[in-house]
């Protein structure tokens, strides 16, 4: 089990293995993070700038990144971006690296949901959901995993969802298009492991944030269903999935790629 049969890996035998607290840290490492103005993506943020990356957030509105950044420190800087237009995402990972650097890790967050019966969802809702969380994701990925593997190391990690597992009602696009995102990571881990690129998934459950209150605003009954499925009887922290991409993102997930974890308070044991 020589490491050259497979490829280059970021960190090789068992002399570079760093000191234990030290392949948790994220120092010198730089990160982009969509949708990292609000909810589960400044959470990561604030976990990755805490473990020492330096960090890119993105998003539509500039207020809300500036506010972000500013919250967090000189670590985080933002670009205006809108993930959908995918003519512009090949300049604005260019200008990124230009500006701050070779990107280590990519953060596949921003998202949209739509509470809906199957029945009703047009097909523009349903075009808007794959577009946003499954086209975009794509393409981000192809423009950051090409300058990945011409260095030969990086990271990527797709924010997916439980709901890409289990039959949640009316989410019928949001479901397929996390599914196929949890489709996409084994294929994708497959074709860049052996170029030293890992890439990950990370499945949340429900996690208090603005698009979860929506959520269950629209549905009074929705929230003791939700607590009814958690077996920890309590709902999640932006920070629970902020911590499990650190860990993912950092040398001590090194021979972890392909996988899906769900950071979900139990409810992946079953309904
Ligand atoms: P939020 O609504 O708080 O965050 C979504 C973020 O995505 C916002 O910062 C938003 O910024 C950004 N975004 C949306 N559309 C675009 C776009 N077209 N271009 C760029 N940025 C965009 O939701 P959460 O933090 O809860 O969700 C984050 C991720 O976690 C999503 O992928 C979601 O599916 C997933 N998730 C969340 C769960 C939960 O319980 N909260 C459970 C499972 C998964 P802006 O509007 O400024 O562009």
């Amino acid at each position: 089990f020589s490491n050259g049969q497979n490829g280059p890996a970021e960190t090789t035998t068992s002399q570079t293995q760093p000191q234990h607290a030290d392949v948790f840290s994220l120092a010198g490492k730089r990160a982009l993070i969509t949708g990292g103005g609000t909810g589960i993506g400044l959470a990561i943020a604030q976990c990755m700038a805490a473990a020492g990356a330096t960090v890119i957030i993105t998003g539509r509105r500039e207020a809300v990144l500036r506010e972000a950044a500013e919250s967090i420190g000189e670590s985080v800087q933002y670009v205006v971006n809108d993930v959908t237009d995918l003519s512009a995402i090949d300049a604005m990972v260019a200008e990124v690296e230009a500006t701050h650097g070779p990107l280590d890790i990519l953060v596949n967050n921003a998202g949209i949901n739509l509470k809906k019966p199957a029945l009703e969802v047009t097909d523009e809702d349903f075009s808007r959901i794959l577009h946003t969380n499954l086209h975009s994701v794509f393409a981000l990925t192809r423009a950051c995993a090409s300058r990945m593997m011409a260095r030969q190391k990086g990271c990527i990690l797709m924010i997916s969802s439980m709901a890409a597992y289990y039959g949640i009602d009316r989410v019928v696009a949001y479901a397929a298009s996390k599914s196929a995102v949890e489709g996409m990571v084994k294929v994708l881990a497959s074709e860049f492991s052996g170029h030293g690129v890992r890439v990950n998934a990370i499945a949340p459950g429900f996690i208090e944030t603005a698009m979860s209150r929506t959520a269950m605003n629209s549905d009074p009954d929705r929230r003791d269903r939700a607590m009814r499925r958690t077996p920890m009887g309590k709902f999640g922290q932006p920070e629970d999935i902020g911590n499990a991409a650190v860990f993912l993102s950092s040398d001590a997930a090194r021979y972890i790629t392909g996988a899906s974890l769900p950071v979900d308070g139990g409810n992946s044991i079953g309904f």
